[in-house]
């Protein structure tokens, strides 16, 4: 079997473009665009890539970008400040502090002091709790983007098996919650899982993001399964021969002979991830817009 491949480029501007209309019509109607603001914390590498790529996306679908930079010796409480400050901006909607910050800071402790209702890479205490709730908040960026892909393969996530590698607060455990919500039979695997082969040739969707390269190979895969990589791991030349130096966790090749659709590394997964993002700007533009809008009433109520 030759597996479909799973056109995330595609999905991912079909997504930006359905954002684009949506900015536009809320635009019209409140007199103003979302605003997403991005804080940088020193120069780690591919750290200004990945920041100017979130910014040129705000800008294409109509969003105001704000860049925000702080030297790489910035205090905890010059980085607090600055979120604070965008916390209370109401020209932003969005906040996210870029991943990961300088080793004398506390990345996860900062992310939490960005406003719950801004915190559109959904990643503080309070929207990962909603999340496992099963309540509505801001969702990670990534996982959601795979949903999307999954929707997109037409996998059927009702009663069906799904196996997720790897386990990190910023993937694998919202991936698990979002499948378990759409009723899928959750088993999630790390470093300590017991014969990993076995756990995922019962996947009916298999979902990789562990950041080792090939790690999954052709007969960890279930014939007829949904594979989704989401690990992006840089060969050297030396390593990478004539391909790209860009491989996922997954045996393309190998993988793609048994499966019923997959993921490309690149081109599968990574597009989702900012096309989620401004849709998640979006999302928490409306709630703030709602929110202005009951209290204007309120006050006209009080007159
Ligand atoms: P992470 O925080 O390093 O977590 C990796 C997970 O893999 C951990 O749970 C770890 O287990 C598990 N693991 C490590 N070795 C394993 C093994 N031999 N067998 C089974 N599990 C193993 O990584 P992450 O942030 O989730 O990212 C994972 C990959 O996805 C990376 O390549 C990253 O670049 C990529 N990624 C891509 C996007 C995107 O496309 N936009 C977004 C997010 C992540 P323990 O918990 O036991 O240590």
């Amino acid at each position: 079997m030759s597996a479909r491949i799973i056109d995330g480029k595609a999905i991912a501007a079909r997504v930006r473009e359905e954002v684009a209309v949506e900015v536009q019509a809320f635009s019209e109607r409140f007199g103003r665009a979302p605003g997403l603001a991005t804080v940088l914390v020193g120069e780690y590498p591919g750290s200004a890539v990945y920041v100017a790529g979130k910014q040129r996306a705000c800008r294409e679908v109509g969003m105001v970008p704000f860049d925000r930079r702080l030297p790489a010796n910035a205090t905890f409480d010059q980085v607090a400040e600055e979120l604070e400050d965008l916390n209370a901006d109401d020209a932003v909607s969005g906040v996210l502090l870029q991943l990961p910050v300088p080793d004398h800071l506390d990345g996860p402790t900062l992310t939490s002091l960005i406003g719950p209702d801004k915190d559109v890479d959904g990643l503080t205490p309070v929207n990962a709790g909603l999340l496992s709730l099963g309540r509505p908040g801001l969702r990670p960026c990534t996982p959601c983007g795979v949903m999307e892909l999954l929707s997109d393969a037409g996998a059927e996530l009702e009663g069906a098996e799904a196996v997720v590698v790897g386990r990190s607060n910023l993937f694998g455990k919202p991936m698990a919650q979002l499948l378990l919500a759409e009723n899928a039979t959750v088993t999630v695997c790390h470093s300590r899982t017991r014969d990993l082969r076995e756990v995922c040739a019962r996947a009916d969707i298999l979902i990789a993001a562990v950041g080792r390269p090939r790690l999954i190979k052709g007969d960890f895969v279930k014939p007829g399964a949904v594979v989704i990589d989401v690990g992006m791991n840089r060969l050297t030349p030396e390593e990478a021969g004539n391909r790209s130096g860009l491989v996922g966790d997954v045996d393309f090749e190998a993988a793609s002979e048994v499966a019923r659709a997959i993921t490309p590394v690149p081109g599968g997964v990574g597009p989702m991830t900012i096309a989620f993002l401004l849709r998640n700007t979006l999302q928490a533009a409306r709630y703030h817009a709602e929110l202005r809008s009951m209290f204007a009433d309120l006050d006209r109520d009080s007159i």
